[in-house]
């Protein structure tokens, strides 16, 4: 491990609701979820406001519902976010060849590899200057963790939740560690973390105290090994650029159109099989399942799912494969399926129970927040086709407003763009009026850009 916190972990904060409170005045201070809003919804981010009820990323959306009922609930704007965290992305590049995304809003960055920080003081320096910058170009805050490991600066950036900078000294991590909950640690799910309470381990230090062979016998070799490794603060993990890339997956195309249900079901298991055999073969693990479906008139859909963790395990692709599956209309005939596992992990120290009873619940969760599967708003797209809840539109006389609701005929707009100092005016209209169109969303500062059309 390097002696230098030069390793810088970003986290923007609750960014997806951050970005529609940043670009909705009215929301400004409010509870805010974003997510999946029909029935099997998921939440994909809660603003902090609506934290405080309870609120927390991959909870059922009818939960959050009961718990924050009062909270503004929208549909996903991902070209919005894309474009924002291609700023993101684009300043953290500025300061390293050596930057690694791990979703839209989260990335490690190696400084020392961009010569842009050497010791603590200039690290401290580069990451002030980061989140004003993020701040300038984007309106947004992020959080950002400094420390000689990738796993420390992660836990430091999370210490630094909401809009702060945590730096973990050299010398001074297992200090810190020790006291901490086993759950801190990558890897240590709900499952493993019942497991080892079970066995008396519930901090880090106990961890360390138990010894290697004691973990190795409580979780088995791979995750054994590695857990102890981190409990001690070890951690040589590099930081590798584009590793989002990297995706494993296997496709087959059939002479005949498939239209028995039950054969598409088989032919995806045995895709998934063989997409986890490969990835093993690679010695590889991934977080998010994809499943791709051609259908008899070449429309070709993909779905995908992200776990709580990377995984290997062929019943664990399987399940979220069929999963996935369930939410695609075969009839009429496939011509073409396929399987992919992307994010992958160059380890695996996932929490495989949790995962596997995840699974068995049918609950795509993720514990990171902003990583919902994006097809969340594609299956409900049918619902909610014409005025989604937060999307933008234009109206001939009202000009630029976002969809507050929408049923019984009648869609409720409220008329306000980001820049805007105080909440804009509702109005409602009839779902058909022909004043009232989509439009694209509007750049979150002024002069700034969305997917590079700049305003
Ligand atoms: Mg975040």
């Amino acid at each position: 491990m390097r002696n230098a916190p030069t390793i810088l972990h970003l986290d923007m904060d609750a960014f997806f609701a951050s970005v529609e409170q940043a670009s909705k005045p009215s929301l400004r201070g409010k509870a805010v979820v974003v997510g999946g809003l029909g029935p099997r919804g998921v939440v994909a981010t809660a603003s902090y406001e609506a934290r405080v009820f309870g609120v927390h990323s991959a909870m059922p959306m009818g939960q959050a519902r009961r718990l924050a009922p009062n909270a503004a609930y929208l549909v996903p704007r991902f070209g919005l976010y894309r474009s924002i965290s291609e700023q993101v992305m684009g300043l953290l590049r500025g300061l390293s060849p050596l930057v690694e995304p791990l979703s839209l809003d989260e990335a490690f960055v190696d400084l020392e590899a961009g010569a842009v920080a050497w010791d603590a003081a200039s690290a401290q320096l580069v990451g002030e200057r980061l989140r004003a910058d993020i701040r300038a170009v984007t309106g947004l805050s992020g959080s950002v963790g400094l420390a000689a490991s990738k796993m420390l600066a992660k836990i430091a950036s999370e210490q630094a939740k909401p809009d702060g900078l945590v730096l973990i000294e050299p010398g001074t991590e297992r200090a810190m560690l020790g006291p901490m909950t086993v759950r801190t640690l990558p890897g240590v799910g709900p499952a493993t973390g019942d497991h080892l309470r079970r066995a008396g381990i519930t901090t880090v230090d106990e961890i360390a105290e138990a010894g290697e062979d004691e973990l190795v016998r409580l979780l088995g070799k791979a995750h054994g090994h590695a857990l102890y490794a981190m409990a001690l603060a070890h951690d040589e993990r590099p930081v590798v650029a584009e590793r989002e890339a990297k995706s494993v997956s296997v496709e087959d195309t059939y002479d005949v159109d498939i239209h028995d249900r039950l054969r598409v079901g088989m032919e995806v298991q045995r895709l998934a099989d063989r997409c986890v055999r490969r990835l093993r073969g690679a010695g590889l693990s991934g977080r998010t399942i994809v499943l791709k479906v051609r259908r008899y008139d070449f429309s070709t859909l993909t779905r995908s799912e992200t776990l709580r963790g990377p995984t290997d395990d062929p019943a664990v692709v399987r399940e979220a494969a069929a999963r996935l599956l369930d939410s695609v209309d075969t009839t009429g005939g496939v011509r073409l399926l396929g399987v992919g596992v992307t994010g992958l992990a160059d380890y695996t120290q996932e929490d495989l129970f949790a995962q596997a009873a995840a699974g068995a619940e049918g609950a795509a969760g993720s514990s990171a927040e902003e990583d919902v599967a994006e097809p969340v708003t594609e299956q409900e797209a049918v619902a909610e086709r014409r005025w989604p809840a937060g999307h933008d539109v234009r109206h001939a006389q009202y000009g630029h407003g976002w969809v507050q609701g929408s049923g019984l005929g009648r869609v409720t707009v409220r008329f306000e763009t980001p820049g805007a100092p105080g909440p804009g005016r509702v109005r409602t209209f009839r779902v058909d009026d022909p004043e009232l169109e989509p439009a694209e969303p509007l750049p979150l500062v002024p002069g700034g850009s969305v997917d590079g059309v700049r305003a």
